[in-house]
């Protein structure tokens, strides 16, 4: 006789729901906690001002009184939402302006804009990919793309972070296998702020026949002379087969697209579920990255990239300088680095990092912490960001924050990771 067990017992004995009730009882939980204002440099939460070291939105472009209107334009003329899918009574006229801006930003031949950036991994990799093919991802890869791949059953074969050698390894494994190939990265690593080696992975997929796909989420708007992500940066837009982006992140809104040929563009268009099956992004989501988009590519988008990379420098050298192991950018084969929004501060110990993000909290800092899986095991970070619209006295009291805390935290838990370690 089969024993069955109750489904939502994992509901109470799950690890992480332990941590999250024994970080709840000393109020050390860093998730799910209550903004009261726009994600301006400083903002209003839980009743207290804090400085935003925790956004994704790099240029600051949330709060632009143009993208603003763009969004209530949007509502007067199309109401509150769209009560449909894309396919039937979905398709907004701004819907289709967003796309030919964003295939031309990209210079592809189509994109095609899904409701979220998620939904847009899931549709563009649950899709093209089926079984029998393989795909080869990053192990720093967003959880988006390893959710396209749970829902393609194509095998996944995944190489450690930026190792050539070991994408090499995997490519020629999945020769052996045949069927398709597809090679997924993030172009700039969201919890790391690095920037994926770009023309040795296209060398590589070129010489395996595979098919490359670039997640630009937290590239676009703020690298390359056209703020075109990490493939403009990198000079491999022409060799890379698929870009996908996100509104959340510089575009200041919300949903995602995938950009390429058209012939691609349209098979997703007719048989992406996540695409077809969901209803699609409000017109204030997508009126106001439209505007968001406009104002990227405009002389004025090239101000607010050179000024989030100034903020982004000026961030890293202050705790640094602290002695806080800021996570170096890894250096491109050709010795360069990069300056991303991201700086991200090594920890290690996932309980150390929520102390820490609570003392800074209190402080008055908000900062992200990034625990495995979203980073490797041992691996626990405070992941800050900067946004354009930081002004260098905002940083400076961050960082004088970040000093009262690493003092009054060494001298009871000992020392952090430093540099040296
Ligand atoms: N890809 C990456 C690299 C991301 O960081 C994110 C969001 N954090 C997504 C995709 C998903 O985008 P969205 O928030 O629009 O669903």
């Amino acid at each position: 006789m089969p024993t069955t067990t109750d489904v939502f017992d994992k509901a109470r004995t799950h690890e992480r729901v332990l941590q999250l009730r024994a970080a709840r009882e000393i109020d050390a939980v860093p998730y799910f906690r209550r903004l009261e204002s726009p994600a301006a440099p400083v903002v209003e939460m839980e009743g207290g001002r804090r400085i935003m070291l925790g956004s994704n939105n790099y240029l600051g472009l949330t709060g632009d009184q143009r993208v603003i209107d763009a969004a209530h334009e949007a509502i007067d003329r199309y109401g509150t939402g769209v009560t449909g899918s894309r396919l039937l009574n979905g398709t907004l006229d701004l819907h289709l302006e967003l796309e030919r801006e964003l295939a031309e930003w990209f210079g592809t031949e189509d994109a095609l804009v899904y409701t979220t950036g998620h939904q847009a991994n899931l549709g563009a990799i649950g899709t093209i990919l089926g079984p029998g093919d393989t795909v080869i991802v990053d192990s720093g890869d967003h959880a988006s793309i390893l959710d396209g791949v749970l829902l393609s059953r194509a095998k996944m074969r995944a190489f450690r972070h930026n190792r050539l050698d070991l994408l090499e390894k995997r490519l020629q494994q999945a020769e052996q296998d045949g069927g398709g190939i597809l090679v997924v990265v993030d172009g700039v690593f969201s919890m790391e702020g690095d920037v994926a080696p770009l023309p040795q992975i296209a060398d590589l997929a070129e010489r395996y026949g595979a098919r490359l796909m670039v997640d630009e989420a937290h590239g676009l708007g703020v690298l390359g002379a056209r703020g075109a992500g990490a493939s403009e940066l990198l000079d491999v837009e022409e060799r890379v087969d698929l870009r996908m982006a996100t509104f959340s992140k510089s575009l200041a809104s919300c949903g995602g697209v995938i950009a390429g040929p058209a012939d691609v563009i349209d098979f997703l268009r007719i048989q992406s579920r996540p695409f077809l099956f969901t209803a699609s992004g409000v017109p204030a989501a997508v009126g106001s990255a439209l505007a968001a988009v406009r104002i990227c590519r405009s002389e004025e988008g090239r101000a607010l990239l050179a000024r989030m990379q100034e903020n982004a420098a000026y961030l890293n050298a202050g705790l640094r300088s602290l002695g806080l192991h800021v996570v170096d950018p890894v250096a491109l084969p050709d010795g360069s680095r990069v300056a991303t929004p991201i700086v991200p501060v090594l920890v290690a110990d996932d309980w150390k990092a929520a102390l820490l993000w609570k003392a800074l909290y209190e402080h008055g800092v908000y900062v992200n912490v990034a625990l495995h899986p979203a980073v490797p095991p041992g691996g626990a970070l405070l992941r800050t960001s900067v946004m354009a619209t930081h002004d260098t006295a905002t940083l400076d009291e961050a960082i004088a924050a970040f000093a009262a805390v690493k003092r009054d935290f060494e001298a009871e838990h000992g020392p952090l990771p430093s540099p040296v370690d």
